[in-house]
Order: structure tokens, then C-alpha cells, then sequence
């Protein structure tokens, strides 16, 4: 499995065994992301290397990761592409990623996913503010028409407390 074209594991060991001491990779990965109302729209593609640097490993990737999500302000589906790359030292035990300096990519038990380097990538650079277009108008809070498609009749909202006070004026007035 280790080198089939979907596999997104990989076991160290294989790095140790490598010509020049690195090894080369690219693939089309289903990462299953689906969080915070993100989720993925079609295989990621992450290409990289690992190289072996007497015993430092170094990983570097470059992702592209495929995304659907709905637009913040006027909850349109939208779909997006997130571009980032990796370039980590490896650290093997799990413990160790909190002490290391800057970012890691931790190989537990000598095995590194792939899929879960990517949704760690994922979490830390998906935008936190996704809109359809900078322009979008959003939703009236009113009626929820779309203020894209033009003006909704609402007038400005109303503070409740001030109705019954308009109410009591306009019948008084009749
Ligand atoms: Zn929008
Ligand atoms: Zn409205």
C-alpha cells in the first residue's frame, strides 16, 4: 500500500532506505475534512519531499486543498481553493511538538499520514472570514431577503420597545 497512488502514509523507514537520503512524493488525497462548515469538494493534491539530514528529517509539501463552503454574510454555496505549503521538521514523538519551536509534522510511531498533515494545514489557513465577493451586501436581518439582488422593502429596523409606543400614537391620531 505504502506506494500506491491514494496510500497517505509513510512509514520512515522507507526514507532510511532511500537513495540521497530523500524521497519525492505526490498525491491525490480524500482528507474526509468536513468541519466548522468547510468541507472538502474534491481529492487534495500535496506534493513534496522528505529528506533525511543525518537523522533530521525535514518535511516540505506544497497543498492544494479543494473546499465548499456557504458565503458568511449571504449563506450562497461557494467554492474554494486553499494554497499552502509545509516545510517542518519531523518529529517522532508526539510530546515533542509542543516544545519544538515553529511548526512540526509528527511521525507517531515512525508513520506519517499525509491526510492528517493536510487537515492540520487546513485548520491552520482556511481564511476565518469566506465571503461569495468583497462587495457582498449579505441578508437583511429583517426578512432575509438578499441585498445583492436589490433593495427588500423593510425600513429600518424598529426597536421593539418603541412599537407599542407607535402603535398607541397612531390610533390616538385616528
Ligand atoms: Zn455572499
Ligand atoms: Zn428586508
Amino acid at each position: 500500500m505504502a506506494h500506491g497512488a491514494g496510500a497517505s502514509i509513510f512509514f520512515l523507514e522507507e526514507l532510511y532506505h532511500a537513495k540521497d537520503q530523500r524521497l519525492v512524493f505526490e498525491r491525490e488525497l480524500a482528507t474526509g475534512f468536513c468541519e466548522d462548515g468547510v468541507s472538502e469538494s474534491a481529492p487534495a493534491r500535496i506534493s513534496g519531499s522528505l529528506t533525511d539530514y543525518s537523522g533530521e528529517i525535514q518535511f516540505r509539501a506544497a497543498v492544494r486543498f479543494f473546499y465548499q463552503t456557504v458565503c458568511d454574510r449571504c449563506l450562497k454555496p461557494i467554492e474554494g481553493v486553499l494554497e499552502f505549503s509545509i516545510d517542518a521538521p519531523v518529529v517522532t514523538d508526539p510530546a515533542k511538538r509542543e516544545e519544538a519551536e515553529g511548526e512540526t509534522v509528527v511521525a507517531e510511531n515512525e508513520a506519517l499520514d499525509l491526510c492528517e498533515i493536510i487537515r492540520y494545514g487546513v485548520r491552520e489557513y482556511l481564511p476565518a472570514k469566506r465571503v461569495c465577493s468583497m462587495t457582498c451586501k449579505g441578508l437583511c436581518p429583517t426578512c432575509g431577503a438578499d441585498l445583492n439582488e436589490g433593495k427588500c422593502s423593510c425600513k429600518k429596523p424598529v426597536d421593539p420597545r418603541l412599537e407599542g409606543l407607535k402603535e398607541f400614537f397612531n390610533e390616538s391620531n385616528d
